[in-house]
């Protein structure tokens, strides 16, 4: 278990705060630049290693500040060199992150939450319930454990693939139900203080909460997804219950504000292919008519089992049939290979170990329960 500490993480501080933490202290706001930098470029994990930082300021940091960030309980890698780090957050829960390694770039998919309060009815994580939000801390703390796990392993790889060029928001939860901390979270991996990268190389992706959605657009520059999955209403409330508040219309309405505002930034939608569901040629044609008006990608997403559901993976035709009406029309499509499914780091198969379930996990546990002594 992660004892609770009194003392600032300076994890949790993204620059602004970070200035405001040292003038707090009495100390010119040069030091939250020093400050930055040793964490986020030199990884530095303790004050004594930071050489430039007089002893009188070291000792108070020591006294009132800490660099936490969470700690890894497991880290698994794949037979195609996709890592998965299980890490323990304050309180003992454990969240997911996934680095997946191509030949020209390096993904980091990150958590928000612990758990998910959405229960999309394809989503392993939504089948864990609901615990709580991450902090900055434990967000862009994933970011640091993987940058600095990544210079220990696959030494053998070159430079290029081993390090982290683009960081998506798929992990653990829905993003905007943490709006604060994952916006400042996404401001210290764009931050040239922070992790540097460009604005469109770090990814939210949404289910569609289409308030924050908005929020979005006035708050920060990042490439957007939406986890889009059907192309009616009907259809998709069973697989996105948040469709009933926010249906489709009103969220493509969403998204086109999105992009009017943030013109350079693109716009991805996602599709996870389940057979028999959502993967007829009807449902291709029919998104090919809703996506026409808006410049914009389709990722289509093989669906990833997990224990205990009923849904199964679309056919490789059927997928190669679904791509093929989309691309006709003009629009982009591209398919999602699956990476990491060995080590249950695939999109949707994320569960972490979230602590103080809701009832909706101990539903499903029951019934996984129940088909074991069925079988
Ligand atoms: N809550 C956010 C972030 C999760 S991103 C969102 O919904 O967008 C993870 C992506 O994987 C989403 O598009 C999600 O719908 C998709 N996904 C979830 N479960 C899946 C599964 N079992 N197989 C394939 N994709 C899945």
């Amino acid at each position: 278990m992660t004892s609770v500490s009194t003392k600032t993480n300076l994890l949790n501080l993204a620059p602004p705060q970070m200035a405001q933490f040292f003038v707090g202290l009495g100390e010119k706001r040069f030091r939250a630049e020093q400050m930055l930098k040793w964490i986020y470029h030199r990884q530095a994990t303790s004050f004594s290693q930071m050489t430039d930082v007089g002893k009188d300021l070291r000792t108070r940091l020591e006294a009132v500040a800490e660099l936490r960030p969470p700690t890894v309980r497991h880290e698994q890698i794949s037979d195609d060199g996709t890592i998965k780090w299980v890490l323990e957050v304050a309180g003992g829960s454990a969240i997911e992150t996934v680095f997946i390694p191509e030949a020209n770039r390096g993904t980091l998919c990150v958590s928000s939450q612990v758990g998910c309060a959405l229960n999309c009815s394809f989503c392993s994580t939504g089948k864990q319930g609901f615990n709580r939000n991450l902090s900055v801390a434990e967000i862009i703390g994933q970011v640091w454990v993987a940058a600095q796990r990544l210079g220990s392993v696959h030494r053998d790889t070159c430079l290029s693939q081993r390090r982290i060029s683009n960081v998506v928001m798929m992990g653990m939860g829905e993003p905007l139900l943490n709006f604060d901390n994952v916006t400042a979270a996404m401001d210290l991996m764009r931050d040239d203080l922070g992790f540097g990268l460009a604005n469109r190389r770090v990814t939210l992706s949404t289910a569609g909460l289409v308030p924050a959605i908005d929020a979005l657009a006035e708050r920060c520059d990042v490439s957007l997804a939406v986890s889009l999955h059907a192309p009616n209403d009907a259809l998709r409330e069973q697989l996105v219950p948040l469709n009933k508040k926010y249906p489709i219309h009103e969220l493509l309405a969403a998204c086109q504000r999105y992009q009017a505002k943030r013109p350079r930034s693109s716009i991805t939608f996602e599709y996870t292919l389940m057979k028999g569901v959502n993967d007829h040629p009807e449902h291709a044609r029919a998104l090919v008519k809703l996506l026409r008006k808006l410049p914009s990608k389709l990722n289509l997403i093989p669906f990833n089992p997990f224990p205990g559901t009923e849904y199964q993976r679309s056919e490789p035709a059927v997928i190669e049939a679904f791509k093929q009406i989309v691309m006709q029309s003009g629009l982009i499509a591209t398919v999602r290979r699956t990476r990491g499914d060995d080590i249950d780091a695939a999109c949707g198969q994320l569960v972490g170990q979230v602590l103080d379930r809701t009832r909706r996990s101990r539903d499903h546990q029951a019934k996984l329960e129940a088909r074991a002594h069925a079988a």
